[in-house]
């Protein structure tokens, strides 16, 4: 169907909305794609609309070509679940929470993996049935502190939300890279320029979690990719050389010892449930630091949990004063029937994976101090890890640390800085939910099988003001043609009654022949129409206007500003 200026729900605006400013709002709001209602909410228009449901189908083809299959929640959810995973109160100030009038405890879905863990365990039982991939294009809610930019940080936005559930860790990492494959085939064909970076130090297992970034300048997430190597992360996960530290005297290098009685993930979080107010399970171990301090002098040994990565900033702090003054347990002088937990060292990747046993915990936190640790290979413990000495470590650093110029953490190049919009994230979960539910599939040995998963995101409606961001010029939008409102922009430029019906005839065969037009038949000048069509921002321009006379249409490419004639007998063959 042609889209007709004359009728198209459509008021473009001259000036750009006072509470604008980056690019893609300006545009967005003035094209007419967009409308405000309240601060991070927005409506859609036909023309935003349009955009919006073409990049989902692009995802929705994508994500169906990996075999993953389409579902659908509710946006209001019971609290039950997320009371389940400690959501319901970790989510914080983010989480819009709300009453039914029975006084029962409601919210709008952030995210769904409560959900989707739920009704997996409700389907499925038998090894196999998986492993499963499921995915919504959904409606999310999220009370930001800092609504930005209009569509690009709301406060409710779509989002394609994934879910993989396998039986083990090899399955789980083929489904990672099958959703890395697509989001890459997904970001070009919306013709974005984007990044692939770390999200986490790697250190839990290579490509636990990476980000897709859109490369720009108003982007809110700042990342350092190297210059001669593909090493590419977010600030927030950079890898960066620690001093090195003093060998402790007489003593040889980091050792895992064998110990009858060491913790295991599963005997730590069976000691943190029976002595703290908190529920863990047992990947919650993952991230989570777990320290055992006491003040000097102090005969208390003191517990902490601390959460990484998720509130990494608050926990640093409470983690830094609570051990500056105080003493690490030395796993010599513990006992570990008393203390099942403790070991003594900096968590370090390298020593442990060289002796086959993965460390339980985010091993981030840097400040030169030991922190304590367990081992996963039961009946064993780490002891004299020193940094520096026996790993490299990754440190977690603010963005100000990292500085240009700094060597690339691999070695090889050094880094340069830029900005990105995160427009994906894709994460190996492991067990934390299914944990929390049971997921559990009865296995070929008749035992049961805990189920790993992963998640992965796409921020769909970020995607228009992305691509809009990287795509516009000072008079307006610029739409790769896979997402375009339409493909052709048909201005009739002119008053004649000839101008008009041969506008109107080439605009019906265009359509005839399945290009999507849009056809200016308003009665409003051509400079009018022009300055329209340059802001809406559809790829070619099709102007119909005095050169009929000589028989010849003019073929304007929005984004190179090329301008060509073309026979008005030809147009329609030319553009299709
Ligand atoms: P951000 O760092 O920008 O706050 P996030 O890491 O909190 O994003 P995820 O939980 O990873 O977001 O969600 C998956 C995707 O959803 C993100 O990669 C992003 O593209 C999109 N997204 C997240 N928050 C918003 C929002 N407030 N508005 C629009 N899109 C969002
Ligand atoms: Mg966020
Ligand atoms: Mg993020
Ligand atoms: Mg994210």
């Amino acid at each position: 169907m042609i889209t007709r200026m004359s009728t198209l729900f459509l008021r473009t605006l001259r000036e750009d909305p006072a509470d604008a400013e980056v690019p893609s709002h300006k545009l967005l709001v003035r094209a007419g794609y967009v409308r405000r209602i309240a601060p991070g909410i927005y409506s859609w228009l036909p023309l935003g609309l349009r955009v919006l449901r073409k990049i989902e189908e692009i995802v929705r083809e994508e994500m169906n070509a990996i075999g993953a299959q389409e579902i659908h929640f509710p946006a209001l959810l019971p609290k039950e679940p997320y009371d389940a995973t400690n959501r319901w109160t970790e989510y914080g100030p983010n989480l819009f929470r709300l009453k039914d009038r029975k006084g029962g405890d409601y919210l709008l879905g952030p995210t769904h993996e409560e959900l989707f863990a739920l009704t997996v365990k409700g389907e499925y039982s038998s090894y196999k049935d998986y492993p499963v991939m499921l995915y919504q294009i959904q409606t999310k809610y999220r009370d930001e502190e800092r609504p930005r930019a209009g569509i690009l940080r709301g406060r409710e936005f779509v989002m394609k939300d994934s879910y993989s559930f396998d039986l083990d860790d090899e399955g789980l990492a083929a489904s990672y890279q099958l959703h890395r494959d697509a989001y890459i085939r997904i970001f070009d064909r919306v013709g974005l320029r984007y990044v692939i970076v770390a999200a986490t130090s790697g250190a839990m297992g290579g490509s636990a979690s990476e980000e897709f970034l859109a490369e720009s300048e108003t982007g809110e997430d700042t990342f350092v990719r190297s210059t001669e190597s593909g090493f590419a992360a977010n600030v927030e996960a950079v890898v960066t050389p620690a001093p090195p530290a003093e060998p402790i005297e007489g003593k040889a290098a980091a050792e895992v010892h064998h110990t009858p009685n060491t913790p295991t993930i599963e005997t730590l979080v069976d000691f943190l449930n029976a002595n703290t107010d908190r529920k863990f399970t047992a990947a919650d171990t993952l991230k989570n630091v777990l320290v055992k301090t006491r003040q000097p002098g102090s005969p208390d040994w003191e517990l902490l949990a601390v959460g990484l990565p998720g509130d990494r900033e608050v926990d640093m702090k409470r983690l830094e004063a609570s051990l500056e003054p105080a003493e690490v347990a030395l796993l010599e002088e513990a006992d570990f029937a008393a203390n099942p937990f403790l070991v003594k060292g900096y968590i370090g990747p390298k020593a442990l994976q060289d002796n086959g046993v993965r460390y339980l915990v985010d091993p981030r936190v840097v400040s030169g101090t030991a922190w304590v640790t367990g081992a996963d290979k039961g009946d064993h413990h780490v002891v004299d890890l020193l940094c520096g000495r026996d790993f490299t470590p990754d440190g977690t650093i603010e963005a100000a640390e990292v500085r240009e110029g700094d060597p690339s953490p691999d070695g090889r190049g050094t880094l340069v800085a830029a900005r990105g919009i995160e427009i994906g994230h894709i994460f190996q979960l492991g067990r934390k939910y299914a944990d929390a539910f049971s997921l559990d599939a009865l296995g070929q040995d008749g035992k049961p099988k805990r189920i790993t998963m992963g998640s992965y995101g796409v921020g769909v409606s970020r995607l228009v003001a992305a691509i809009a961001e990287q795509s516009h010029d000072e008079v307006g939008l610029v739409w790769p043609r896979e997402v375009a409102p339409a493909d052709v922009h048909v201005v009739i430029a002119g008053k004649d009654e000839s101008i008009r019906e041969r506008g109107e005839a080439i605009a019906a065969e265009l359509d005839a022949a399945g290009v999507q037009v849009v056809l200016d038949d308003r009665t409003v000048s051509p400079g009018v129409k022009f300055a329209d069509s340059e802001l809406i921002g559809v790829p070619t321009v099709l102007v119909v206007g005095k050169g009929l006379t000589r028989g010849v249409v003019e073929v304007r490419d929005r984004r190179s500003g090329d301008r060509a004639e073309v026979e008005a007998d030809n147009a329609v063959q030319h553009l299709i």
